[in-house]
């Protein structure tokens, strides 16, 4: 598969000789989807009716108020099911499951939002699902292993390594290699061996497909500059896409975490802290230490504490498209406090990197221009996380008192 899904220098193919054959038919598959038209009306189709699309673009009257400059839109990829844009990716990948004739899916995750997206696909596809997830998070994070169970899904808590979300890949990738007759393996983001980076991307760019017709025929202009957080970057290409030969600035933020300084964060594009190399299917720029060990990263969204990055966005930094910026815990938690007080919008911490980062820059801009910021999802579904990041007192008192009702 040499020179396919490549982005320059970045992306490709590197598996066991085992999966080959089952990557070249999902390359086949989605080959032949991408250019039957009726595919991409019966995506848009189930997303409407499963899933609340289009989702609306809301102005923000009262921040842009407050700054006094640019005026700011949110897109509001909170509204999809399941709370976030995932259900775009998981939703296109079961519509290909079913070309392939398999019947079963498998995905791994760390703070479970993938899986909670991919087990609720299997359900209303009715696939067989197995979540891998490592120990650790298995235990950080019982309300999403509640609700995958609830769905029918099976979740596996690995007990292998640091049994954290890159043993969970290993593992995953081992039953992919057992199963793949039957067995898709749903990939969260755009990243990984080709086509998952182009995959994601290309059922995630309904995002900006949207936007894009909804401010030309609300405001009869473009945006000047849009916002995206950047985990592993499938939100931020979703969203920019649809602008690329636009003259419009396209600006992914990255988790800082307790500062670049710290060396606890997740910044990959925005610093000079990682290196170009490849692990997990890929090559891209990772958080790596001199002998390619993976550095462990740190951010208060969960979402966006991976230590590589879409090939697709390496190319984005490298020919300069995209502007890379990063916000701390801290100012995201200032950010996401001033948009809940000031819109009553309560964006998940993942896309509150995006309010900081366009909160720095509002001032700066005049009332002509329009600044679109990526809602990529909901906070109120996160409340332990956020809770936690508020730091609130009479919050932790509630669960103290309900653990000691379990224990009466
Ligand atoms: C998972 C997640 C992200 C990070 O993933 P990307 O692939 O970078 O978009 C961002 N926001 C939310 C709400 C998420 O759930």
């Amino acid at each position: 598969m040499q020179n396919r899904g490549y982005y320059d220098q970045y992306g490709g193919a590197f598996l066991p000789e085992v999966l080959i054959a089952t990557v070249e038919e999902l390359v086949a598959t989605f080959e032949k989807a991408k250019q039957d038209p009726s595919f991409w009306k019966e995506y848009a189709d189930i997303m409407s009716e499963y899933s609340c699309r289009p989702t609306p673009v809301t102005f923000a009257e009262n921040l842009s108020n407050y700054f006094g400059g640019g005026r700011i839109f949110v897109k509001r990829e909170d509204l999809n099911h399941t709370g976030a844009h995932k259900a775009n990716n998981v939703m296109g990948q079961g519509l290909l499951v079913k070309r392939m004739g398999k019947t079963r899916v498998i995905a791994e995750t760390g703070a479970g939002q993938h899986g909670m997206a991919t087990a609720t696909m299997a359900a209303k596809f009715g696939f067989k699902c197995t979540i891998y997830m490592g120990e650790v998070d298995v235990q950080r994070q019982r309300p999403n292993v509640f609700w995958m169970e609830r769905l029918g899904a099976e979740v596996v808590p690995v007990k292998e390594g640091t049994r954290i979300l890159k043993d969970a890949i290993n593992e995953a990738l081992r039953d992919w290699v057992t199963n793949m007759d039957n067995t898709h393996y749903v990939l969260g983001t755009a990243c990984g061996p080709h086509p998952f980076p182009e995959m994601v991307s290309y059922f995630q760019s309904i995002i900006g497909q949207e936007a894009r017709r909804q401010m030309l025929e609300r405001e009869k202009k473009l945006p000047d500059r849009i916002y995206a957080c950047v985990g592993g970057g499938s939100n931020a290409l979703g969203i920019f896409k649809a602008f690329l030969d636009d003259p419009v600035e396209l600006v992914g933020v990255e988790a800082a975490g307790r500062g670049l300084e710290s060396g606890e964060h997740a910044v990959r594009l925005a610093s000079p802290d990682a290196s170009v190399g490849v692990a997990q299917g890929y090559k891209t720029y990772f958080l790596q230490d001199d002998d390619g060990q993976m550095k462990e990263t740190h951010s208060v969204a969960a979402g966006l504490d991976y230590v590589g990055v879409s090939p697709i966005l390496a190319q984005f930094k490298d020919s300069g498209r995209v502007r890379f910026e990063a916000a701390t815990d801290q100012e995201v938690v200032d950010a996401l406090s001033l948009t809940i007080q000031k819109e009553g919008l309560i964006p998940a911490l993942e896309s509150a990197h995006a309010f900081a980062q366009a909160f720095k820059e509002a001032p700066k801009l005049s009332k002509t221009e329009i600044i679109l910021i990526n809602q990529s999802g909901r906070g109120d579904k996160d409340i332990f996380t956020v809770a936690d990041a508020f730091n609130d007192p009479t919050w932790q008192e509630f669960i103290k008192k309900k653990a000691e009702e379990y224990n009466a």
